[in-house]
C-alpha cells in the first residue's frame, strides 16, 4: 500500500536548488533559444553542469558523486528544465542511464564507469526502444548470444536519447530466445567505441531539439561477460525498477517546463497593454494564470512526494513514479498551451519562449512510458488494492 509521506526539503536542498537555478537562468536560459534553433547537443553546458558537480549528484559517494537523494537530483532537473529542457535531460538521461549500475553493478563495475560519469568525463545512454518494441518493451528482438568469456551484441536500438554523444551505453538484449518473455533479457554495459557499433539516424524532432534521438546498430558487437548488468536474464526486472526511480526525473522537467512558461506569461502580462492596461489586469488572463500556477504547484507538491516515498522505500515505487509522471506531463502540455494563450498571436512566435516550451513539453507525455503506459501502472495498483 502507498502511503503518503511527510517531506520538507532541507536547509541544503533549498541552497543546492538556488545555486542551480541561478546557474540556469544566468548560464543557460540566454542560449536556450539557440540551442533549439542549432538542434546540436550543447556541450558547453554539459561542461558547466560537470564542472558545477551537478552531473555528480546521482552517484554514490565512495564512487566520486554527491550521493543526493531523488528529490534532491528531481530539484535540479526541475531548476535547470526551466530555462531549457534540453540541458534537463542531460543530468535526468546521466541518472538513468547509471542507475542499472549504481543498483545492480558489482564493485568492480562501479569501480570502473561510476567516477567518470560522476565527475562529466564520460556520458551515458539507456537504450531499450527498438522500431518494433516501444511501450512493448518485452518484444526486443535484439540479440547477446554468449560465446565463451563474452557476448556478441546484434541488432539496432532506436530513439536513444544523447545515443550519438554517449561514451558507453546500457542495452537491453535477448539473451535466451527460449525463455519466458519478461525472463529472456539482460542488461549489458557497451562502450561506444566497440568494433561493430555506429550511429545510424538522427531524427529531426519537434522538441528537445539540442538532445540528439539517434539509431544505434549493433553489428556482431563483442562485449566481455564482465559488462553484463546483473544476472542473467534479469533485464526486464532491472529496466522496469530503474523506471521507478527514473520517471520522476521526466516530472521533474515538465514542472520545470510549465514553470519557465508560466514566469514568463506572467511577467509577459504586466508588460502587454491592450484597452488602455497592462493585460494582466484582465479577469479572464488572471484566470489563466492562476490555473497554470495552481496546477503547476499541484504537480510539483506530487512530484516531492513521490520522490520522499520512493526514496524512503515504499512498496508501490512504480505508482508513484508513474503517478507524478502523469500528472506533471499532462500540467506541463496544458501550461504551456495557456503560456502561448496569454502572448496571443505572439505566444505563436519562435521570437518569445513560450513557443519553445510548448514543443519541449510534449515529449514529457510520451518517452520512459506514454501517458497511457502509466494509466495502465496507475491502474494496475489501484485494482490490486481493491
Ligand atoms: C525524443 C525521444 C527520446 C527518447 N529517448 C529514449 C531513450 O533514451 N531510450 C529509450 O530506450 N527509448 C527512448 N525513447 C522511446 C520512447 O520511450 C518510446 O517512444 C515510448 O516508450 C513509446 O513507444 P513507441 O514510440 O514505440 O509508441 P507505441 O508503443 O507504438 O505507442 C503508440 C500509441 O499506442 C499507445 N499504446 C501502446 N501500448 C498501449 C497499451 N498497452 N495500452 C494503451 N495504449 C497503448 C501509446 O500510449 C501510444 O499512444 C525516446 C523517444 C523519443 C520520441
Amino acid at each position: 500500500m502507498s502511503e503518503l509521506r511527510p517531506y520538507r526539503l532541507s536547509d541544503e536542498q533549498i541552497a543546492l536548488r538556488d545555486a542551480v537555478r541561478t546557474v540556469a537562468r544566468e548560464r543557460i536560459a540566454p542560449r536556450a533559444a539557440e540551442v533549439d534553433q542549432l538542434a546540436e547537443f550543447p556541450w558547453d553546458n554539459k561542461e558547466l553542469l560537470a564542472s558545477q558537480d551537478i552531473l555528480a549528484l546521482p552517484f554514490p559517494e565512495r564512487y566520486g558523486g554527491l550521493g543526493a537523494d531523488l528529490l534532491t537530483v528531481c530539484l535540479a532537473i526541475e531548476a535547470l528544465s526551466a530555462a531549457c529542457a534540453t540541458t534537463g535531460l542531460i543530468l535526468a538521461v546521466h541518472e538513468l542511464a547509471s542507475l542499472p549500475i549504481v543498483s545492480k553493478g558489482s564493485d568492480e563495475q562501479c569501480q570502473r564507469w561510476l567516477p567518470d560519469l560522476a565527475a562529466g568525463r564520460t556520458l551515458i545512454s539507456f537504450a531499450i526502444t527498438e522500431s518494433g518494441a516501444g511501450s512493448d518493451a518485452g518484444s526486443i528482438a535484439m540479440r547477446a548470444t554468449r560465446d565463451g568469456d563474452d557476448y556478441v551484441l546484434d541488432g539496432a536500438k532506436r530513439f536513444i536519447t544523447q545515443g550519438s554523444v554517449a561514451d558507453l551505453v546500457v542495452v537491453f538484449a535477448v539473451s535466451d530466445p527460449g525463455a519466458k518473455r519478461h525472463r529472456n533479457l539482460s542488461c549489458f554495459v557497451v562502450e561506444t567505441n566497440r568494433p561493430g557499433f555506429s550511429v545510424g539516424r538522427l531524427e529531426h524532432k519537434m522538441g528537445i531539439r539540442g538532445s540528439p534521438t539517434a539509431e544505434l546498430l549493433f553489428d556482431a558487437v563483442r562485449v566481455p561477460a564482465a559488462n553484463r548488468i546483473g544476472a542473467e536474464g534479469e533485464g526486464f526486472a532491472i529496466a522496469m525498477s530503474t523506471f521507478e526511480r527514473s520517471r520522476p526525473g521526466i516530472a521533474a522537467q515538465a514542472v520545470g517546463i510549465a514553470q519557465g512558461a508560466l514566469e514568463f506569461a506572467a511577467h509577459y502580462a504586466t508588460e502587454r497593454i491592450q484597452f488602455g492596461k497592462p493585460i494582466a489586469e484582465l479577469q479572464m488572463v488572471q484566470a489563466l494564470l492562476a490555473d497554470m500556477d495552481a496546477s503547476t504547484e499541484a504537480a510539483r507538491q506530487l512530484l516531492y512526494a513521490a520522490c520522499a516515498a520512493i526514496e524512503a522505500g515504499d512498496g508501490d515505487a512504480a505508482r508513484w513514479a508513474a503517478v507524478c509522471k502523469l500528472v506533471a506531463g499532462d500540467t506541463a502540455m496544458r501550461v504551456t498551451t495557456d503560456a502561448v494563450q496569454v502572448l496571443g498571436g505572439y505566444g505563436y512566435l519562435g521570437e518569445f519562449p513560450v513557443e519553445r516550451m510548448m514543443r519541449d513539453a510534449k515529449i514529457t507525455q510520451l518517452y520512459e512510458g506514454t501517458q497511457q503506459i502509466q494509466r495502465l501502472v496507475v491502474a494496475r495498483s489501484l485494482l490490486a488494492r481493491s
